[in-house]
């Protein structure tokens, strides 16, 4: 293939490369869609492209800039797309194996000296250090994948990874094999290759656009949590109520074990706020939120349901254990106060807890819920109250 052809091809996968690091730049600083992955990917997409532009001036002349550091930044690009990859999915950030690979592919590189005669030894040992990084990057993309997509999907988004393992082991093997044919080497190391450029070009396409695709994904995940979420306290919103409950409703009538729920309402919170201020009400809001939090088990499901009312909904909880807990938190609350600026705030709960029964809808049973709260204000606040089954209405 002509010099200028191979320029060609030079300047295709630098455009795709170019753009990518630009894309994921903006995304990066201006946007700030997952910051820390994005800049990882831009700066993985700028090492590549330096990588193939040092490959393209390689000649018959030792040259360390040309050989080392060109596989050296190459490598570092890898490591960096596997590094954004786990940032993005907040997987644990192998950095350590990362390097071990990263200085032994350069170290045991540095036993040839950096020139075409020995360019087959230079490339298998580099084609090794890539293949386990892609190794690694194959198996925690298939990992993150799997927490959220079905199997086909997962293996689906993780192949272009895997025809990137494969085609550095298939690369290491075949210059093993056909050491003898120069001419093949030649077309590997020089670039010369339409199809070794093809394969770069469709590459670096491919996996920006899969890791688009996984910011993507991450971003749409965390806008439908944050939908579902209460920005004061943190916990679930009346938005993510309805869904939780069908879920533990479901269950029951498949398992026949009871679920209980508990609406918490702070008393004379009105006077909290009209005392210390808005702000200080906002604090109180949180402290129970915490309180809530550390009391709970983890199966439980706490939502912020109105202004100072809380929900909590109890699964395999009959109406005995759902008092239980109802007094273990009223305990909790009474026994911290809560500090606010040079004063001592005490808070007080009234809670109504309804269990689930035969021929009883979730609706009725968060009105039996609702009822029963209110029963405990009018019995004079700082109450446990419920309904009397007898009053179900069908
Ligand atoms: P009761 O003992 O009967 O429950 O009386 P209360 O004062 O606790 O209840 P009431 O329903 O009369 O007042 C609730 C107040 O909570 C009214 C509202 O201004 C306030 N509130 C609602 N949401 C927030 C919030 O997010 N932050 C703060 N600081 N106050 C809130
Ligand atoms: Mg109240
Ligand atoms: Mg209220």
């Amino acid at each position: 293939m002509s010099q200028d052809i191979s320029i060609i091809y030079l300047q295709f996968f630098g455009l795709i490369a170019l753009t990518g690091a630009f894309t994921w730049g903006l995304m990066a600083a201006p946007m700030r869609i997952a910051p820390k992955a994005s800049s990882l990917f831009s700066i993985s997409n700028i090492c590549m492209f330096t990588a193939i532009s040092l490959y393209f001036f390689r000649s018959d002349e030792i040259s360390y800039v040309h050989w080392y550091l060109a596989d050296f930044i190459f490598l570092v690009g890898f490591c960096l797309l596997h590094w954004g990859g786990q940032q993005l999915f907040k997987q644990k950030l192998s950095i350590s194996s990362n390097l071990i690979i990263l200085s032994l592919t350069t170290l045991t590189m540095l036993l040839f000296p950096p020139q075409k005669a020995y360019s087959m030894y230079l490339m298998i040992i580099a084609s090794l250090g890539a293949l386990c990084v892609f190794i690694m990057i194959v198996k925690d993309n298939y990992l993150a994948m799997r927490a959220s997509l079905s199997i086909t999907y997962s293996v689906l988004l993780s192949v272009p990874f895997f025809l990137a393992a494969m085609f550095f082991f298939i690369r290491a093997i075949l210059l093993l094999m056909y050491s003898d044919n120069a001419e093949l080497v030649d077309a590997f190391t020089s670039l010369k290759s339409p199809i070794i450029l093809w394969l770069y070009i469709s590459f670096i396409l491919s996996i920006n656009c899969i890791l688009f695709g996984n910011a993507l994904t991450r971003l749409v995940q965390k806008i439908h949590k944050l939908a579902k979420k209460d920005q004061l306290t943190g916990l679930w919103n009346r938005h993510a109520l309805m869904t939780r409950l069908q879920l533990v409703d479901a269950l029951w009538k498949r398992d026949k074990q009871q679920y209980s729920i508990l609406i918490i309402d702070l008393d004379y919170f009105k006077k909290i706020n009209d005392t210390y201020g808005h702000l200080a009400g906002d604090t109180a809001i949180q402290f129970v939120a915490n309180s809530l939090k550390s009391s709970l088990r983890e199966i439980d499901f706490i939502c912020r349901y109105g202004g100072e009312e809380f929900l909590v909904v109890l699964p395999n909880t009959d109406s005995d254990k759902a008092y239980q807990v109802a007094e273990k938190i009223q305990i909790q609350i009474a026994q911290k106060t809560l500090k606010w600026q040079l004063h001592e705030i005490t808070i007080q709960l009234s809670i109504g807890y309804a269990t689930i029964e035969d021929n009883l809808s979730v609706e009725q049973l968060l009105q039996r819920a609702d009822d029963a709260m209110y029963q405990a204000k009018q019995h004079g606040r700082n109450t446990i109250s419920t309904l009397p089954p007898t009053t179900v209405t069908q």
